[in-house]
């Protein structure tokens, strides 16, 4: 028989080392990944035997084993499920191929608390059984493969593993734990049983035991109040039990779960250590027949932004698994919803291709949706009602994992704009930090009696939003403008052009009209615009080609200059960013605003010999300021030192 003694992916080692190190005070978890991994392998079984029920090996009864024995000092998780050949035994247990291992490895910090907690995003899965075992052996065979077929492999769990044939008769899998030397806790029935119970209650597959008794020859006889399980006698009965409740959590009565439960359940589907920030759970009757248990997490896993990040929810057709990450039941924006839609229509060999195209795929897409606006509708109501600091936290929590992701529904989820966009949060110079708090209800409880918009700034950072030039007059009015910092609004801008009937308007854009704000200084500034007009057409020709207009602003009051966009164009902001992704933007000038109080200006007037390079100089540090790039630095360069000495 071919034994083989191959290498772990390099990924693999330092997996296992940080699993050992880090995980070591959580080691319990090891039995809820083995068992999580068999009733996969059972859901695997099942969906291939829809098509092929020969599979089934006249063996349909599928269940999950647990047994020890004392004297060998191992733990056997056995599984009849669908088995592995030799070439995935190797590939499954020999590498990791989930998409985003390399961004996971170069997130790790070194910090072992810190790591531990990215390890459990992760999901640690089967080599978490190195934790408390120093050598495992799998044996399996893949159902539907001959006898002859088998495959052993064998790990210390350094840096390679074993792989033989073996004969073996039972489909599916064995797994033998050889526990390390302190680990002979585990070396009991009682302890097995509540390790299961707290973490595997909910798998749909009944998990077997055999039964023990209490042998009253056999044990010493003690004192009743001096008992000793040490010391005492179990004996094990040929006789199986149950040990888990073994129905899908989501089927049974919501009265009947506990919190605890739903919250075990949640870390089963999500493998995220924490606990969920919310879940709702429910069944919908009606065209199309449902049902649904949604969870928030807390935190957003590291592959979020990936793009072939596995998305949360498993669909299931009458109980059987179907498959994970069932794209098409969640709209993009809702990415990082976790958990189970059960269909009672869709037929149980349903494809992705007619998932695509099914109506009643479509009908739960959307109820799915609504529901997960409701229970974030909910979170944000209760968390301002909130009275304890934990709650009132709640909302924002979410919104700082999430609230990025959730925005791009402004622009793709039309039918639910609306209430979207009260579920979106913004820094302000209200509250003059970066904390997205602010909603745009929120922001329209403060609007002056006379402002009709909704102000915005957009930029790179928060720094340079609360310092953009821009905002001066907005200031000095004491009128709030909202900052806008995340890679996405610009383009979740384009689709929201008002909330509750008020226009959104960036105080960058076009011309500044406060209203009624103004009224009084109109006149006034109408005068000073006389006087300077053959300045600003002077001013206009220097920069042919570079503004596509020159004109007054009374929006400033610190700064000499500042950018603006026309009307119906792009921001420069936007034209940055669409570079950056390597797309085509379309080049507009923008149009270059002074400040007429300013000294800067006032020299201008009275220099006619630099009077060019006056002008280049406003216009490049207008640019500068709003945190654009210079399309020739170093004449930038040159120039201000000419001036400087100059002076
Ligand atoms: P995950 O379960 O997230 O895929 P694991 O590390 O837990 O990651 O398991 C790796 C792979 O090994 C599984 O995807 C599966 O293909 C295979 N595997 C593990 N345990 C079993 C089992 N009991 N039966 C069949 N295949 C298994
Ligand atoms: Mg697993």
């Amino acid at each position: 028989m071919a034994q083989e003694t191959m290498s772990f992916q390099a990924e693999v080692k330092q997996l296992l080392h940080l699993m050992i190190h880090s995980l070591y005070s959580n080691k319990e978890i090891f039995l809820r990944e083995l068992i999580s991994n068999a009733s996969d392998a059972a859901d695997k079984l099942r969906f291939e035997a829809i098509e092929n029920s020969a599979l089934y090996e006249n063996d349909p009864e599928l269940r999950i084993r647990i047994s020890f024995d004392k004297a060998a000092r191992t733990v056997t998780i056995d599984d009849n499920g669908i088995g592995m050949s030799r070439d995935e035994a190797i590939s499954h247990l020999g590498t990791i191929a989930r998409s985003g291992t390399k961004e996971f490895f170069s997130k790790l910090s070194g910090d072992q608390q810190k790591d531990a907690a990215l390890i459990g995003q992760f999901g640690v899965g089967f080599y978490s059984g190195f934790i408390v075992a120093d050598k495992i052996t799998v044996e399996t065979r893949r159902a539907g493969l001959p006898a002859n077929q088998g495959v052993r492999w064998t790990s210390a769990g350094e840096g390679d593993f074993e792989i033989e044939d073996i004969e073996r008769a039972q489909r599916g899998t064995t797994i033998t734990l050889h526990l390390r030397a302190d680990e002979d806790e585990l070396l009991s029935s009682y302890r097995l049983k509540s390790i299961i119970q707290k973490y595997s209650d909910h798998v749909a597959l009944p998990i077997l035991m055999k039964k023990e008794e209490w042998d009253a020859e056999k044990s010493e006889m003690v004192e009743k109040d001096e008992w000793d399980a040490e010391k005492s006698e179990m004996v094990e009965k040929d006789e199986d039990e149950t040990v888990n409740q073994a129905s899908a959590l989501w089927t049974r009565p919501k009265n009947d779960i506990t919190d605890e439960q739903y919250k075990q359940f949640y870390q089963h589907i999500s493998h995220d250590h924490d606990e969920p920030l919310a879940w709702t759970h429910n069944r919908v009757e009606g065209r199309s027949e449902y049902t649904q248990l949604l969870y928030v997490p807390k935190h957003a896993p590291f592959d979020l932004w990936n793009r072939e990040h596995r998305g949360g929810l498993k669909l299931y057709v009458k109980r059987v698994f179907i498959m994970d990450d069932a794209e098409q039941l969640l709209p993009a924006y809702l990415r990082f919803v976790k958990g189970v839609v059960d269909s009672a229509d869709l037929p149980l060999n349903v494809s992705r291709e007619i998932l695509q195209e099914s109506r009643d795929v479509k009908a739960i897409r959307e109820g799915v949706t609504k529901r997960v606006l409701s229970m974030l509708e909910e979170i944000a109501t209760s968390s301002a009602e909130a009275t304890e600091d934990a709650d009132k936290q709640k909302y924002q929590t979410f919104w700082n994992e999430f609230g990025q992701v959730l925005k791009e529904g402004i622009g793709e989820d039309f039918s639910n704009r609306e209430r979207i966009a009260k579920l979106v949060r913004f820094a302000s110079t209200h509250n003059d930090s970066d904390a997205q708090n602010v909603s745009l209800a929120e922001y329209i409880s403060r609007m002056k009696p006379e402002q009709t918009k909704i102000y915005y700034v957009t930029a790179d950072n928060w720094q340079a939003a609360k310092n953009s030039p821009h905002l001066e007059v907005f200031r000095k009015k004491g009128v709030e403008v909202l900052l806008m910092t995340d890679r996405v609004d610009e383009w979740m801008l384009s689709f929201l052009n008002e909330f509750d009937g008020k226009p959104l308007a960036s105080v960058a854009r076009g011309d500044l009209d406060l209203g009624a704000l103004n009224d009084e200084e109109k006149q006034q500034q109408e005068k000073i615009g006389e006087d300077m007009k053959p300045l600003v057409e002077k001013m206009k020709e220097a920069l042919e080609g570079k503004a596509k207009d020159v004109r007054l602003t009374f929006r400033l009051t610190d700064s000499p200059s500042c950018l603006v966009a026309d009307e119906g164009d792009m921001s420069g902001y936007l034209q940055r960013m669409l570079k950056a992704a390597g797309q085509k933007a379309p080049q507009a000038e923008p149009i270059l605003e002074v400040n007429p109080d300013h000294p800067l200006v006032k020299a201008l007037k009275a220099d006619d010999a630099n009077f060019s390079d006056w002008c280049h100089l406003l216009f490049d540090q207008a640019m500068l300021a709003e945190g654009g790039v210079l399309e020739d630095p170093a004449s930038f360069v040159k120039r201000t030192n000419a001036l400087l000495l100059a002076r």
